[in-house]
Parts: C-alpha cells; structure tokens; sequence
C-alpha cells in the first residue's frame, strides 16, 4: 500500500491522479488539498476517506468543515493548512497538482519531511529549483516528473548515465495559433485560446501553452530536473504531440517516447516508478498515423518562449520575474481586462525594470513575486 497526499486534488492534474488512484487499490489517499472547490472536495472526502483535507480559502474551509461534520477526515486552512498536507505523517509522496508559484513553500516542507514529491507544479521548480534540487538530494528524495515532456525525458534517461545526454530535445504542440502572425495575434479571444488542439488542462496552463510560456517553463524546468546546461536543450515543434520529448546522446542515439496524449501515463508512471502498470486508454497505431512532422518554434512571434530563456539565462530572481509576471497577466486575461499580447509586454516590462537578486532565499523570492504582481495590480 502506498500512501499519497495531493495538493490540488479538483484539477485537471489531481483528478486524473485520483482516475489512477480508483485503478489501483494499492494506493491509498491520506490527504487531499484545493483552493476553494469544496462542492468537488467533499465528493472526494466521502469517496477516498482522507485522514486531512486542506481548503486554502478560510470561509470556504470552514463551510466544508460543517458538511463532513459526519466523517472522521480533519478540515485545515490557509498556507499554514497546505504545509499541514504537504508534512502529513501517513503520507509517502505528494503529488503537486497546485497551479502557481503557490505551491512553492508547501513543496519546500514536505521534502523536508521526507516525501518524495510526484512534480506537476513547474512554477515551483521554475522560480525555487535552486533551493528545491539540493534540498531534494540532501534529504533523499526523489523528484518524479509529471509534465509529460519531463516525464518523456525521466522515462528515456531510464537506465542511461546523466553524463552521458548531450542534448534535450523538448516537443511543443504549438499550441493553438501556431501558423498566426503577431498582428493577428492581437485580436485573439479567450475562447480561442483556451482551445487547446491535443490537451484538456486546466486554464492558466492551456493560457501558458498559447504563448509558449508554457514551453519557456518547462525548459527551465527541465535544466533543474536533469542538472543539465541551458544550451543543451532544445524545443522542437511536433504539432500532434505524439512524441513526447527525447534525449539525444553523445553516441548519437536519439531516445523518444510516444504515445497518445493521456496525463494519467506520467501520473502513474510518477506513482510507480520505476514499474509499469497496465493503463487502459487509446494506443498509437502507426498505420494510420502515417507521418510525424517537425518545425522550429516560431520565437519571433510566439514571445513566451524566448522571454523565458532570456530569464533562465539572466538566472537569480530573473526567472520569478518572469513567472509572476506571467501569473498576474494571466488572471487579467482570462478576467477580460488585457489582451493575448498584453501578457507579452506585462511580462517584457516586469523583467526591464528588475535588478536581478543571484541565488535569492526562499523569503527573497516570495518578496520579488509580491512587488512583481502588486506592480502589475496597480497599473492594470
Ligand atoms: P487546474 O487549474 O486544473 O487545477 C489547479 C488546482 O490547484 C485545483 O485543485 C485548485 O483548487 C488548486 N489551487 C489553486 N489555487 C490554490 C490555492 N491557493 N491553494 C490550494 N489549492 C489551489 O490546473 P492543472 O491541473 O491544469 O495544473 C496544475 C499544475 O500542473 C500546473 O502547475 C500546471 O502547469 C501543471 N501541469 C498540468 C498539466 C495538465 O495536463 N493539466 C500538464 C502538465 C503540467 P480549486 O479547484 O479549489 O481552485
């Protein structure tokens, strides 16, 4: 039996982790955490029976409390009830399903206390993987990929040395305007954009994946996951996403994995590693595929992409800069109040006006986040 708490347990990522949960009656959830979607926690609650919920709205938490008044499950609250989650005793591993920089301190102090950590939350790695990757090796535990690129690359580094990778190759769909030039990339709608053409995701991730911001964090993600040097990765575009990543190594050889778009392969994979358990679902059948194509990134357009590799390469705080940036000029387009390229000059002018802090502390971070968005809050 394996014991697993998650943060974010009513999103994309965390309901698909419990979709795996159902299917495998060795493992078992011990604690469950949201932001404030007590309608779907308390279904949850009654169908997984955890020993701790966490709601991170106070009012609503307290509103789930009264209604699983009848259940043994303990109702916590606030950052200081995410960390709760994050520590819980019974657990062995927590998966990250949280969106945002958010997930950063409870991530922290559940490697403390020792739990191997099932990554979906790139923003934390993002903005903390200095921090976060020593802490990780210091404590032994593992940091297992969910981002189904990193998992790609997790599941082809299986059984290879590390120092033996000359180069990641990360795939991106694209997203949904590749083709369109930044001119008509001003008039695009939220709609539009939340049309993701391969994925169903939660909004802030489909929003990241249109800019290719979303691409920009995982290359950051990947140099902290896989200890490797900026230059040695590279994005290619694969528009079907059928590849899912590759490693290229320094014989040459190119290692891939392929499959069809389903999150529940690097969740379970993540939970299991390194076993492979029988997964139901579509698999690839190459004679109808036919064909899988590749092209360059279009950078000059799609700006998310080389912003994020400008902020990787500045390092220190630069990255957090970017990131928060991004999360505020996310929440004003999908509340309708900037436009798509908006979120390219809010993140452009963000990064202008930082003096990068190297190697911040975890409080430096969580201040230049603050003034980043309060700055963005009161121009906007
Ligand atoms: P969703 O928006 O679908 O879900 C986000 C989850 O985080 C919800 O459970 C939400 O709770 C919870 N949450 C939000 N704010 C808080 C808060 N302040 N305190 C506690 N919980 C909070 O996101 P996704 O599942 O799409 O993405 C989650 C992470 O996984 C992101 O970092 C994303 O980049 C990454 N990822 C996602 C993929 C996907 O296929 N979806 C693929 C690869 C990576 P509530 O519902 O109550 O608001």
């Amino acid at each position: 039996m394996k014991n697993i708490a998650i943060l974010g347990s009513t999103g994309s990522i965390g309901t698909q982790t419990l979709d795996i949960v159902q299917r495998n009656p060795d493992l078992n959830v011990v604690g469950l955490g949201a932001g404030r979607n007590i309608d779907l926690l308390e279904k949850q609650i009654r169908e997984f029976k955890p020993v701790l919920a966490a709601v991170f709205d106070e009012q609503k938490a307290e509103e789930l409390r009264i209604r699983v008044a009848d259940t043994p499950t303990k109702i916590v609250s606030g950052m200081e009830g995410l960390i709760e989650l994050s520590v819980l005793p019974e657990s062995e591993i927590l998966v990250t399903a949280i969106v945002g920089m958010i997930g950063i301190r409870p991530t922290i102090e559940a490697i403390r206390a020792g739990k191997d950590i099932a990554l979906a939350n790139k923003e934390t790695l993002v903005t903390a993987g200095h921090l976060i990757m020593p802490l990780a090796s210091q404590m032994k535990v593992s940091i297992l990929p969910v981002d189904s690129e990193h998992s790609a690359i997790f599941q082809a580094l299986h059984g290879e040395q590390r120092r033996q990778i000359s180069k990641l190759l990360i795939t991106a769909s694209g997203g949904p305007f590749r083709g369109r030039t930044a001119e008509e990339l001003e008039h695009v709608t939220v709609e539009e954009t939340l049309k993701h053409p391969n994925w169903v995701m939660g909004q802030k991730i489909t929003v990241d994946s249109a800019t290719l911001v979303n691409k920009g964090l995982e290359v950051m993600e990947a140099r902290w996951l896989f200890d490797v040097d900026l230059s040695q990765i590279q994005v290619v575009v694969q528009p079907k996403s059928i590849i899912h990543s590759m490693v290229e190594f320094r014989d040459g050889a190119v290692i891939a994995q392929l499959g069809t778009p389903d999150m529940r392969l690097p969740i379970q994979y993540a939970l299991f590693y390194p076993e492979r358990r029988y997964l139901d679902g579509d698999r690839l059948d190459f004679r109808t595929l036919k064909e899988i194509t590749f092209e360059e990134p279009d950078m000059k357009t799609f700006l998310g992409l080389p912003m994020a590799i400008e902020a990787a390469e500045k390092g220190g705080s630069m990255p957090t800069v970017f990131n928060a940036a991004n999360e505020a000029a996310v929440k004003l387009f999908l509340e309708r109040k900037i436009g798509f390229t908006d979120i390219y000059r809010i993140i452009r002018s963000s990064m202008d006006e930082h003096h990068v802090i190297a190697a911040p502390a975890l409080d430096e971070i969580l201040a230049v986040e603050r003034e980043t968005r309060d700055r963005i809050e009161s121009r906007w």
